[in-house]
């Protein structure tokens, strides 16, 4: 089965927004067992959006389209497949009521072009939006299957995942065996590190595959097989996995898709100990991460956002003369970050205390380069490590890297906690 994705906007075209849904419905037709061959952008025009349309028919038996299904006159995606395949386009009941009740709770008086967006090509299957207004469509005709999704990827992911995939497996993919797949998380290494370790497996996959991705510092592979039931399916997909924990033990934190602050707060709940953060260059990203995993209540207890040198030292008892001084080793060193890990810890009486000190940039600070990071954790009876980071990138990357590695690095002492336990 092949498919092409096809993005609707001239906003991308202009390349005023990145094309991140053609990314993300590249993974999961791949994860479905769906070759993606092309991938197309057009913009708001209807002419050309139906000779794109055409061309990826003649390629392609799923087409699966992102985009131009709002409520504005240059949303005329499922216009142009509607006449291309002769059809019309009805109103779609349950899409309208939520249209008319959105506008009536806000008191607002609905225009009609906001009645477009409950407009389905007859014969559709019918995709409810979850999160936004504009109804999707699904529909097969002769050959050839359509998927229609809204621009937004607030809209679009949820749809994909609880109207379309649904509507492929069981009206698409019906001859096909069923696709298993499991998803393997890690941290603390990268996508082309990790494939490093895995080369011999990736090049010699046919079934299970082995697709490896990366999000903002961590890595996912998916692991995907074709098979008749679940426990044959199951018993493939673990011994691969066996295979690549062994190697890659170190990283390795779930076997399901969870960020790695999922695991730590699970960790520390089920070994009943408790943590505790002093950040400097995340300004709280540390313990937003964590507090946004439900049960977190029960292993973080609180922290401190030190970003001035004076807030280091009266809230936390940095000496002065490691901040300033001619010989002082400055707010971003190793000395700091020790100091702040311990104090964070021994002030909340926890069992971790977590600091952060970096240069995030975009200018340099005490004259050192932009993404020097110093991490500490320290150990109620444990030792103090800290680790230096020289992290590539902007402001954002590099507070969001800190992060996901210091959360790395509290797993790698769960780890060693839980083998004692
Ligand atoms: P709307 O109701 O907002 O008009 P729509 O389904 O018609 O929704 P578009 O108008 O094409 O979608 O795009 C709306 C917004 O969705 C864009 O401004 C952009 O932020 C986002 N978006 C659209 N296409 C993409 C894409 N391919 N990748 C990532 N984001 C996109």
């Amino acid at each position: 089965m092949k498919a092409e994705i096809i993005a609707v906007g001239t906003e991308l075209l202009l390349g005023q927004i990145v094309n991140t849904n053609a990314q993300y419905l590249s993974q999961e037709l791949a994860a479905l067992g769906i070759d993606v061959y092309f991938q197309t952008v057009v913009g708001d025009n209807k002419d050309r959006l139906k000779e794109a349309i055409r061309q990826a028919e003649s390629r392609a038996d799923v087409l699966v389209f992102s985009g131009g299904i709002g409520p504005t006159q240059d949303d005329l995606t499922k216009d142009a497949i509607a006449e291309l395949l002769g059809r019309e386009l009805r109103t779609d009941r349950p899409a309208m009521d939520k249209i008319t009740e959105f506008f009536a709770d806000r008191g607002i008086e609905m225009t009609d072009n906001n009645k477009r967006q409950a407009l389905v090509i007859d014969g559709c299957t019918p995709l409810p939006n979850a999160t936004g207004l504009a109804v999707g469509v699904a529909i097969s005709k002769d050959d050839h299957h359509y998927i229609v999704l809204p621009g937004p990827p607030s809209e679009l992911k949820p749809m994909f995942e609880n109207e379309a995939r649904p509507w492929l497996l069981h009206q698409v993919l019906t001859d096909e065996m069923p696709l298993y797949s499991r998803i393997l998380k890690f941290a603390g290494i990268g996508e082309s590190a990790l494939e490093d370790k895995l080369i011999d497996l990736i090049d010699a996959q046919t079934d299970p595959t082995i697709a490896p991705y990366a999000k903002e510092g961590e890595v996912a592979i998916r692991l995907s097989t074709k098979a008749d039931n679940i426990q044959e399916a199951n018993n493939r997909l673990t011994s691969l996995e066996v295979q690549i924990q062994s190697r890659l033990a170190e990283h390795m934190y779930a076997s399901e898709d969870v960020p790695i602050e999922d695991t730590v707060v699970k960790m520390m709940a089920d070994l009943g100990l408790t943590m505790s953060a002093a950040e400097s260059c995340t300004g709280g990203m540390v313990m937003e991460s964590i507090t946004t995993i439900p049960g977190s209540a029960s292993m973080f207890m609180g922290g401190v956002v030190c970003y001035s040198n004076e807030m280091k030292e009266k809230l936390l008892n940095v000496p002065h003369d490691y901040l300033e001084g001619e010989n002082a080793p400055g707010a971003v060193s190793r000395e700091v970050a020790e100091v702040l890990a311990e104090q964070v810890r021994m002030i909340t009486d926890t069992d971790f205390g977590l600091s952060v000190t970096g240069v995030a940039g975009p200018g340099y600070s005490e004259r050192k380069p932009v993404g020097l990071v110093y991490i500490g954790i320290a150990e109620r009876g444990g030792e103090t490590e800290v680790f230096e980071l020289r992290i590539k990138g902007n402001r954002d990357t590099i507070r969001k890297r800190s992060t996901k590695t210091i959360l790395y690095r509290l797993w790698r002492r769960l780890v060693q906690a839980e083998k004692r336990e």
